[in-house]
């Protein structure tokens, strides 16, 4: 028989899994925080004295004001490390990222051998909330890049791929409609995948575990790490996860 697995029938089929729960919630309502960046050709001075120093050197939130969302939505950061030698440590980049992120992906097991990867489906921007605040931050971007400041540290500057070093050739220039395809072609995440298990009302059927991290359904089976936030943090995931973690281990400490 196909090993047990949790998530919905239909793609637990497809995958060979067997049934333990039908959870419609599993996998669905991945989130992360869509990025882009401004590369910066850097001046010796500006630039990395090797691969020890810190990476990013200065973060800035905001609040765009725009499609509904909250205060510091927005995220700009800049980063002077990109490799240990040479070229690379004449790259920096401001990024900038949507923080109070609405768009929703997809994570889905391919297979009922452990070893598969699952695929993984961001969907990056489909929300339009979201793509109208990218936009928005690459033309503050586009604002800075004007700026004597940043002349000051780089020689040139320009959009592109954030981690290949690609470069675009966008610029000001654009219509929304084009740096709309751009962003949609060019955004990348953060590495801060949540959402995928979870937290809710028992009887919300997107719902995977429950405020004491049970999964929904099934007995002595407790889900407690990222997957279970129901919303990507307007932060970095690290410590939102440890604190996860730790307030887990506290009560189930407690309760035993
Ligand atoms: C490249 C990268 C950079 C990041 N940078 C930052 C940052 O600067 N700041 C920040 O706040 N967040 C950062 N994050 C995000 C942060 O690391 C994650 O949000 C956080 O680690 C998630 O915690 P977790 O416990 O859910 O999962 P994980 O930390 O991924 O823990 C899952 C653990 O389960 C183990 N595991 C998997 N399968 C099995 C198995 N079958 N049996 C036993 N163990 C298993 C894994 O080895 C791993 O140790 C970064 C993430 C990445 C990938």
């Amino acid at each position: 028989p196909p090993p047990p697995g949790l998530g919905p029938w239909a793609a637990r089929a497809g995958a060979g899994v067997g049934g333990v729960v039908d959870l419609a919630g599993v996998g669905r309502n991945l989130r992360d925080h869509p990025t882009v960046g401004m590369h910066l050709k850097l001046r010796p001075a500006a630039r990395a004295g090797g691969p020890h120093a810190r990476r990013t050197n200065c973060c800035v939130r905001y609040s765009s004001g725009l499609a509904g969302a909250g205060q510091n939505g927005m995220l700009m950061a800049s980063c002077n490390v990109f490799g240990i030698e040479g070229e690379a440590l004449a790259r920096g980049v401001i990024a900038a990222s949507v923080f109070q992120a609405f768009s929703q992906g997809e994570l889905r097991i391919v297979s009922p051998d452990p070893e598969v990867e699952p695929v993984i489906e961001e969907r990056m921007l489909s929300d339009r909330r979201d793509l109208v605040r990218l936009r928005d931050g690459v033309r503050r971007l586009f604002a800075l890049a004007g700026h004597p400041a940043i002349g000051g540290i780089a020689e040139e500057v320009s959009l592109g791929d954030l981690y290949g070093g690609r470069r675009d050739g966008i610029d000001g220039s654009v219509s929304d409609e084009e740096l709309d395809q751009w962003l949609l072609a060019a955004c990348i995440d953060c590495f801060h995948i949540v959402g995928t298990c979870r937290m809710g009302a028992v009887e919300d059927p997107a719902t995977v575990v429950d405020s004491e991290c049970r999964v929904v359904g099934v007995d002595g089976l407790r889900v407690i790490d990222a997957s279970i936030m129901p919303e990507v943090p307007r932060a970095n995931t690290h410590l939102t996860a440890v604190m996860i973690g730790e307030h887990m281990a506290e009560r189930l400490n407690c309760s035993f």
